[in-house]
């Protein structure tokens, strides 16, 4: 296993909230950005308390690209991915819209820029169990079953009251508590969002044929239907459409639901069938201006969401935990006003790749969706230069995988 990436001397800690005096760092939010927050924190020395109230497991995958993939293994977070997932190889791209402008069909490879894989696909309940296994080892980070229901700020302290009643003050707030975020609206952080009409449908399904390590997305005017590869004759569907349109599939039974699928796939895979139940997801943008202010980071869906498409949405989670480890290794928490400087500069260090990335997969979504010429036009003649131009396309690789940002 590769070592971690910070040293923690593990023999001097007392839980801080047990002696009454502010911790360190409390991290507010038990999803997979929250468990990595909270275990960046702890090893970079701070007393941490992670407030994880209990959830339902995430059934969902997540395709995540190389560079967070190293970035989990330099932290010790996934140290072998073939273990727990499945490498993605390929991405093909077929326009099944009957527009006038339609896109070529595209194939990108991760071997014309050297990689095995672009990324891997991991059941996201295989990377909290690692994640929950890394935190446990972790003497200086208490973890407690219970959520934040207010947050108050008092000079350099935050009073933030639990779900039992009890309170907690803490120096460093990391807000990773999802789209619906408490600690952002109490940091008073100015928040865009968009709702769109259409949601996400997933589920896994049996093919009839492999998909080798290729990712097939078909483009219908309602969104995309993706096929992800998760091992042998297994794949993760996402599917986006109008939500009207999954509601009523969804409900009207297993069978229809699988006829749709057979039909949307057009039987490129063989016959498909659904062997999880599925579950709907309503889409919407959410941007905030800045990702950390006066002693409050945002990561994860707190600071921003996407439709997921280009699968952004949980490696920019991790690239946020990154940079919050590199803040809070820099901050000297000695100083009294250690906790708004670390937070300002983790600020700082988030600023152009959440503005880059947010834009991108805002202007990605929308050209899949619209039905306005010029944009289609554009898209058409956008992937027809990417499969024509090798210099684009490894830029478009570059900024789709997350490493054209420093
Ligand atoms: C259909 C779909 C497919 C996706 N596929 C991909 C993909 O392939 N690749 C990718 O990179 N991304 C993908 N994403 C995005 C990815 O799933 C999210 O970015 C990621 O799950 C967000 O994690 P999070 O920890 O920030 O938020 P969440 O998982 O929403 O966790 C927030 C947590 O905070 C807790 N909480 C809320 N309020 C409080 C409170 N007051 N106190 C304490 N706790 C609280 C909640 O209980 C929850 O556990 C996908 C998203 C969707 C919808």
């Amino acid at each position: 296993m590769d070592q971690p990436v910070f040293e923690v001397p593990m023999d001097s800690f007392t839980p801080a909230s047990a002696l009454g005096a502010p911790v360190q760092a409390l991290v507010v939010g038990g999803g997979l950005t929250g468990v990595a927050a909270a275990i960046v924190c702890a090893r970079a020395g701070l007393q941490t308390v992670h407030l994880a109230p209990p959830a339902p497991p995430d059934r969902r995958t997540s395709a995540l690209m190389q560079p967070s993939v190293d970035f989990l293994r330099s932290a010790g977070l996934v140290d072998a991915p073939e273990a727990i997932g499945h490498p993605l190889t390929r991405i093909r791209i077929i326009d099944a819209t009957d527009r006038l402008i339609r896109a070529p069909e595209t194939l990108f490879d991760a071997a014309e820029i050297g990689l095995a894989a672009f990324g891997w696909n991991f059941p996201n309940i295989k990377l909290m169990e690692r994640f929950q296994s890394v935190a446990e080892t972790l003497p200086n980070l208490e973890v407690r079953p219970l959520g934040a229901t207010g947050i108050r700020r008092d000079g350099n302290t935050y009073h933030v009251t639990l779900s039992d009643g009890s309170e907690l003050n803490a120096e460093l707030v990391v807000g990773a508590d999802g789209k619906k975020s408490l600690v952002r609206s109490a940091g008073g952080f100015t928040v865009r969002e968009h709702a769109f009409t259409q949601s996400a449908l997933v589920c896994d399904l049996e093919l009839g044929r492999p998909l080798d390590g290729t990712s097939v997305e078909f483009h219908y005017p309602q969104g995309p239907f993706t096929l992800v590869p998760a091992g042998g004759t297994r794949a993760n569907l996402v599917w986006i459409d109008d939500h009207a349109v999954l509601d009523t599939i969804r409900s009207s039974g297993p069978e229809q639901l699988q006829a749709q699928i057979n039909h949307k796939s057009q039987r490129l895979f063989g016959r498909i069938s659904v062997v999880t139940p599925a579950f709907v997801f309503p889409l919407s943008t959410l941007s905030v201006d800045r990702a950390g202010q006066d002693g409050i980071a945002l990561v994860g869906e707190a600071a921003h969401a996407f439709p997921p498409i280009g699968a952004q949405g949980l490696n920019l989670g991790l690239r946020d935990v990154a940079d919050l480890a590199a803040a809070v290794a820099a901050a000297d928490p000695a100083r009294p006003t250690w906790s708004v400087e670390a937070a300002r500069s983790y600020a700082s260090r988030r600023a152009a790749d959440l503005g880059r990335t947010g834009g991108m997969v805002d202007a990605l979504f929308r050209s899949l969706i619209t039905d306005l010429l010029p944009a289609q036009a554009l898209r058409a003649s956008g992937l027809w230069a990417l499969r024509l131009a090798p210099p684009l396309r490894r830029r478009a690789f570059s900024l789709g995988m997350g490493v054209a940002r420093r």
